[in-house]
Formats: structure tokens, sequence, C-alpha cells
């Protein structure tokens, strides 16, 4: 398994165009008026020439984000690297009105619904976990499993002034410590410019003690508000191996491997420049 690196800038310009173009394993595509920037594995690439270029010439970064290569949906023989997954929406519904947010957060980002309040939403979800703007909704089947493996609440979800059977909100009693912070990239979100911690496109953690499924005590996106859903690698598979579709699963590789050591590496240089974060 091996992790590339990305960014989308502004256009590059003939002269640094050339000195990226020079580089082993970096391949540079137009994208629109900018350019992306891809360095192959990050262990073995140019990632720290392509930054050092990028702060030299002073261009104006867009985006940038990490790739995970060779790890999709491998949960039943999982890369040793990987220590836990996060548990994911496979689709989205709109909200509905009448949604109580806490905090709100301006235009149009909204807010999380607050925990005491229900969901709205605009019609059934289909699958087993779906998202719903910030917070992620779950069926009946997914909720009976996630019991089997931590204590937690439900929420009802409603839908047009009823309640939507079988799909519940889920407020898992365990907080654990997995996500690494020096894995996250810090930043405004560029629709709301809330600022918060974001996926940098692939995360970064250890495994506490007794890990199953929980929520993640470090809190990430807008005003870091969110706790993620974490599955150990175990319950990932077993997941997997019963739902087979209809959620999501983002792995969670070991920040004490090469990959993760090199990620928080780069991630400290590059959270140092000035770059619209994108959410
Ligand atoms: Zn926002």
């Amino acid at each position: 398994m091996t992790a590339s690196l990305s960014f989308t800038t502004e256009s590059l310009g003939n002269r640094v165009k050339s000195r990226l173009e020079r580089l082993p394993q970096v391949n540079i595509f137009d994208w629109q008026d900018a350019h992306r920037i891809v360095c192959g594995d990050i262990t073995v690439g140019s990632a720290d020439e392509v930054v050092d270029a990028l702060v030299s010439s002073g261009l104006r970064i867009e985006a940038f984000n990490f790739d995970l290569l060779g790890s999709d949906g491998k949960w039943d023989r999982p890369d040793p690297t990987l220590i836990a997954a996060e548990l994911l929406g496979d689709q989205f519904v709109f909200l509905d009105k009448g949604n109580t947010f806490d905090p709100p957060l301006p235009e149009p980002c909204l807010g999380m619904v607050a925990p005491t309040h229900p969901i709205h939403i605009a019609k059934k979800p289909i699958g087993h976990a779906c998202c719903a703007k910030w917070d992620i909704i779950f069926s009946e089947p997914i909720c009976r499993f996630l019991r089997d493996h931590s204590s937690g609440t439900l929420g009802p979800v409603m839908s047009k002034g009823h309640v939507v059977e079988n799909w519940h909100r889920f407020f898992v009693n365990e907080r654990l410590s997995v996500l690494a912070g020096p894995g996250v990239k810090v930043g405004n979100c560029a629709a709301c410019h809330v600022s918060g911690r974001w996926n940098a496109g692939v995360w970064l953690g250890r495994a506490p003690k007794g890990l199953a499924f929980c929520q993640e005590e470090l809190g990430i996106s807008h005003g870091n508000l969110e706790h993620p859903y974490i599955l150990s690698v175990k319950v990932a598979a077993e997941l997997a191996r019963r739902f087979h579709s209809g959620f999501g699963l983002q792995p969670i590789v070991n920040v004490d491997s090469l990959i993760g050591q090199k990620m928080v590496q780069l991630l400290e240089r590059i959270n140092g420049m000035p770059i619209l974060t994108q959410s």
C-alpha cells in the first residue's frame, strides 16, 4: 500500500512547470485554468521537492489531498498498516425545514442538528448509512449490528412531519482518541469560512486498547464539532462481510508507519502554507 499527494494550483507558468516535470514520479495535468500536480508514492517520490518549488514560487494553491493506493475494499484481507476505519454514509439526503442546529453555521453549511432534536430530512434514504448534511443516519439493521459492538442511544429521523421507519440517529456512549492531531489539515471551510480540522484524504491514528466501535474524541470539520464514527479493523471486516454495500469505510493508517510519518512531516509544511482549504 502506498500514498500519493496532489495539489491544485493556479496556472504554473512554463518555468515552474518544467522544473516540476523533471522530478521523478511527478505528473502535471491541465485543470481548467489551473494545474493539478500529482506526486506519486510519497515515501520514495518527490513530494518534498514539489513543496519546495511551490513555496519558493509563491503560486496560489487552491487545494491539496493525499490518496491511499491499494487499499480499496480489501477489508477481508486488510493491509497491516491500517489500524481502524471511519464509518461513512454511502448516499446523501437533503435536510428538510424545521431542523434545530447547535450551534448554527453560516449559509450554506447550516450546522449539525442538535442531539436533543429529531433530524428532519427531505426523503427516505436508501442503503445502511446515509449523510444528512454533516450528520449520518443509520438503518435499523446496521444499528442492531453497531449495538452488538457498543452501547449508544438512538434518535428519531423525520420526513414531512412523520417518523421515518427503520432509520435512526446513533449516539455512541464511548468516545476514544484514535485520530492523530498532526494527521489533519487545518483551515477554513471554502463555503462558509468557519475554521476547523479536515480530512487530508487519508486519516492517521493509533488504535486504543479495546477499540470496537466508538465516536472519535478529536473533533473535526466546522469548529471541530463533528466526532466521526470509528470501527476497529476486525469490526469493519465483519460489517463489510455482513452488509456488502450501502455504507462507506474510510481506512485509518497507522501514524507510526512509514506512510504515516511521511504524511505528518509533509502536513507540517503544507499546513503552514497559505492554502484555500476545502472541506
Ligand atoms: Zn462551511
